[in-house]
């Protein structure tokens, strides 16, 4: 049984939860690299009976049955729902309070998967943003 929470950027809309976790991925299918505008996204699954939300949200009806929800402010991508998962829905692990608690057990998706991530940890490592980062 988890107890979650979690916001958009500008915090406008929140989410609260109580219940089982269903999942916990990351997926690197096109239709989630181009959602988020990110290589791949997190997510976790939960029960829609155990999640409140709060704020405006824009539904955004990604493919037939398939629906994806953000923040009509900020546009944070928040939710993913389909018919073809009736009994969760998947939320975006970026979204959690803190969202550093956050563990994938599995990633699913893989011949889409960005080929650069393979670069990441060889590339130069800055903990700020740098002005000039170029090694
Ligand atoms: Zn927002
Ligand atoms: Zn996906």
């Amino acid at each position: 049984m988890a107890k979650l929470n979690g916001r958009c950027l500008c915090g406008e809309v929140t989410w609260t939860y109580e219940g089982e976790i269903t999942r916990s991925l990351v997926c690197h299918c096109t239709d989630c690299q181009r959602a988020t505008s990110a290589p791949y996204a997190a997510f976790i699954g939960l029960r829609p009976e155990g999640l409140v939300w709060a704020g405006p949200m824009t539904r955004f009806e990604s493919s037939p049955q398939t629906w994806r929800d953000f923040c009509s402010v900020c546009g944070t991508r928040l939710i993913f729902r389909s018919d073809k998962w009736p009994g969760e829905v998947h939320v975006y692990a970026a979204t959690l309070d803190p969202s550093h608690t956050y563990r994938p057990t599995a990633q699913v998706m893989l011949r889409s998967r960005a080929d650069w991530l393979d670069d990441l940890p060889t590339i130069p490592h800055h903990l700020d943003f740098e002005i000039s980062p170029i090694g």
